[in-house]
């Protein structure tokens, strides 16, 4: 290596950031160094304070750094209607249309057995459970609309129904293969409104 070694273990750390290749996480590591220690102090406690504040909601299993989490906590929200997301940004996609003021359930992923990703990789069995706790009126699945969605979707579908809960899809409007948290306001907003039945 021809520049220090901390330099270089920094570099070597940014690299193993997701869209961060060699070349740019070297430009990243002197962008840090040039900056100075406050900024650079600022930078690491952000990042060490992300993994040590932010954890799962118990309820909805969003990340939150208190828990329950704010949409959890708040009363005009109907916790008889639940949404379930595959992500995070998905619920923000959902939260955007300023159209669902139920609660939300995060799975933390879609089932996909090519992936060797089960049901037991997912948060489906906190949702079992606080559906017992709590029960629901409707669960709204708002997976994504691709493959591994609708696996998911269908499989919520069979393991909720004998519990009598109305199980409903997001649909309508929807791109096949898409992502929820790329889609826009009016379509998503369509796509919810227009939920069906299972
Ligand atoms: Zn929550």
């Amino acid at each position: 290596m021809a520049v220090a070694d901390p330099i270089a273990r920094l570099v070597k750390e940014l690299a193993r950031l997701p869209g961060i290749g060699e070349k740019t996480a070297q430009r990243l590591a002197f962008h840090i160094l040039e900056q100075g220690a406050e900024r650079a102090g600022a930078l690491a406690e952000a990042i060490t304070g992300v993994v040590r504040d932010v954890r799962c909601c118990s309820v909805c299993q969003t990340l939150t750094d208190r828990d329950p989490c704010a949409i959890c906590a708040d009363p005009k929200r109907d916790p008889r209607l639940v949404c379930v997301v595959e992500s995070v940004p998905d619920l923000v996609a959902v939260e955007r249309t300023h159209e669902f003021r139920g609660r939300y359930h995060v799975l933390h992923g879609a089932l996909s057995p090519l992936d060797g990703v089960g049901p037991s990789d997912l948060k489906i069995r906190e949702l079992l459970l606080r559906l017992e706790r709590e029960p629901a009126d409707e669960v709204v699945v708002a997976t994504n609309p691709d493959v591994e969605g609708e696996a998911t979707a269908l499989y919520l579908k069979k393991l909720l129904s004998p519990s009598g809960v109305r199980v409903t899809r997001i649909a309508q409007g929807l791109p096949m293969g898409g992502d929820l948290e790329y889609a826009d306001q009016v379509t998503l907003a369509r796509a919810l409104s227009g939920r069906r039945e299972l």
